[in-house]
């Protein structure tokens, strides 16, 4: 007879939040996160500092290092944090967008709610509302031939402003479309596509944020080993080994017991004979630069250096994949295993003037570049890292997406009004969940103008206006606060850094308003009444 006893299923330490609370406590998590970062919105949005438990500190306009930086707890505050997450790995850029996005269709939801609507029925508004603005969006897309160099920079422009690199900005996208350019590969349907992995990015501290540069090869933190060694080679055939070029204990007998002068002196030569074996085979095979990513004796140094070789040791295992992919060459484990078919080929390989790098220039494989930046300081180089990186990423989901879409607050405005048409096509509640998904898009346009000091609700009715006599590319100008031609002031983004905001937010309000039972376990909590 179980009747009146209550069945335990849960462990003591599990923290159960049920019903409105658990979607409440959702729409809370979500609030909070885009309220941290929709201040940085735009061009015209701060700065934030973060410092680490350890004491690091970064400053960033960017959401998704925001973010990343945020320890967030709240279980539903972690399904938002993946949503940036995704808009970056996805595309690279737009990660605010698609928070405070979010965090619009959840407040939404939370009205919607409080009417007593289902969460089903938000749900399913919420799904039809998603993928007419995905239809209408596609309708609204440009399109963009590849050898379009100006609108290509107007895209890595729209991506960087704002960021404190301003001073560098119209250097940078000309590096980054140049870059992309170099790298993207087209395929037979005519279109093309870019493999990240061909763009490499690289830091120095020292040098103005002018000297940025783009180079058509491989750049590695590290000079030749030996200064006797030549200071550049051409025509360079490229050894890239593994393993150390040392002596290792199996090429040693193990057990020698050296008594006198006389073993000593045998020992050590045999030593060095392996040495200069190694050099030989090196040289033997043909090469004259040699990465290593492992120790170079000393001895194998000299014989290199009087062989002519340049040499590098201690090259990081990602350099070497990088360089073995751009000189068409294979890593191998000893020098025995070179020969022409894994020695890789590259027209320059040098020290750059005044720097402690090497660079290989002219490769055999010419779709694999290096952007060479520079800065007086590591917190400036790391946001100028963030926002090359968001440059060129931009400019390669336009290059495979052959489509642009126009910002300022433009797509989302045309959105919201033709959404809002769509779902007056429904009738009953599901009209008001679609109304609701519509309004959300009005978050946009409205913290541009906050952000830059405007009346958002002004703002929001004056771009409405516009839309509605037809100027589909109406945006703010968030510096004069006009309602103006966002295609003709330049404010152009990729096509799918708004695609994929819409879908990653829509799709997580969805999963969250759905959620009405919340079963959290404490990790680290000893047993009930332990605490
Ligand atoms: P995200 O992380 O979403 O990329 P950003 O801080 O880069 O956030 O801001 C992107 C938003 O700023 C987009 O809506 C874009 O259209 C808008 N934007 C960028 N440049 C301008 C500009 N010059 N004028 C108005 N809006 C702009
Ligand atoms: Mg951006």
């Amino acid at each position: 007879m179980l009747a009146g006893q209550p069945i335990i299923i849960l462990r003591d330490n599990v923290e159960r939040t049920r019903g409105f609370e658990a979607q409440r406590s959702n729409i809370m998590a979500t609030r909070a996160i885009a309220a941290a970062v929709r201040t940085t919105l735009g061009p015209r949005g701060m700065d934030k500092m973060l410092v680490s438990s350890s004491g690091d500190v970064v400053i960033t306009n960017d959401g998704a290092t925001i973010l990343h930086e945020m320890s967030v707890q709240h279980p539903g505050g972690k399904l938002v944090i993946e949503v940036a997450e995704t808009q970056d790995e996805e595309v690279g850029d737009g990660t605010t967008t698609a928070i405070v996005l979010l965090g619009s269709l959840m407040d939404e939801a939370e009205k919607l709610l409080a009417q007593k609507i289902h969460p089903t029925v938000i749900a399913q508004g919420y799904q039809l509302g998603m993928e007419k603005a995905l239809e209408i969006l596609d309708e609204l897309a440009i399109a963009v031939d590849f050898d379009d160099r100006e609108t290509l920079i107007k895209i890595a422009d729209t991506a960087m402003i704002g960021k404190s690199v301003e001073a560098i900005k119209e250097k940078v996208a000309d590096i980054t479309v140049d870059a992309v350019q170099q790298v993207a590969t087209k395929t037979d349907a005519g279109t093309y596509t870019v493999d990240e992995g061909d763009i490499k990015i690289k830091k120095q501290v020292g040098e103005t944020m002018h000297d940025a540069e783009l180079i058509r090869g491989v750049v590695i933190e590290k000079k030749r080993v030996f200064e006797q060694m030549p200071a550049s080679i051409t025509d360079a055939k490229v050894a890239l080994i593994a393993q150390p070029l040392e002596v290792t204990k199996t090429q040693v007998k193990s057990k020698i017991k050296i008594t006198s002068s006389e073993q000593m002196k045998a020992f050590s030569e045999q030593e060095r004979e392996s040495l200069r074996k190694l050099a030989e085979q090196i040289v033997a095979a043909g090469a004259n630069v040699v990465l290593c990513q492992k120790g170079i004796a000393d001895a194998v140094q000299y014989y290199l250096a009087r062989n002519g070789v340049y040499a590098i040791e201690d090259v990081k295992e990602a350099d070497m994949k990088f360089a073995a992919r751009a000189l068409c060459g294979t890593i191998v484990n000893k020098p025995e295993e070179l020969d022409e078919a894994t020695l890789g080929h590259a027209e320059e390989v040098g020290e750059l003037p005044n720097t402690e790098l090497t660079v290989i220039s002219g490769c055999d494989n010419p779709k694999a570049v290096t952007i060479l930046l520079r800065g007086t300081s590591q917190l400036l180089i790391d946001e100028l890292e963030r926002a090359v990186y968001d440059a060129t990423r931009v400019v390669q989901d336009a290059v495979e997406d052959g489509t642009f879409v126009i910002g300022g607050g433009s797509v989302e405005i045309e959105l919201q009004m033709r959404v809002r048409d769509y779902a007056a096509t429904f009738g009953g509640r599901v009209q008001l969940a679609i109304e609701a998904f519509s309004n959300a898009f009005e978050v946009v346009p409205k913290t541009l103008a906050e952000n830059s000091g405007f009346d958002p609700i002004d703002k929001v009715v004056a771009l409405k206006k516009a839309h509605a006599d037809g100027k589909k590319h109406a945006g703010l100008n968030v510096f004069t606060g006009e309602v103006v031609d966002m295609q003709e002031a330049g404010v152009i983004e990729p096509h799918r850094v708004k695609t994929q905001a819409i879908k990653s937010g829509t799709e997580t309000a969805m999963l969250l308003v759905r959620v009405d039972d919340m079963m959290v376990t404490q990790t680290g909590a000893g047993p009930a009444g332990m605490e």
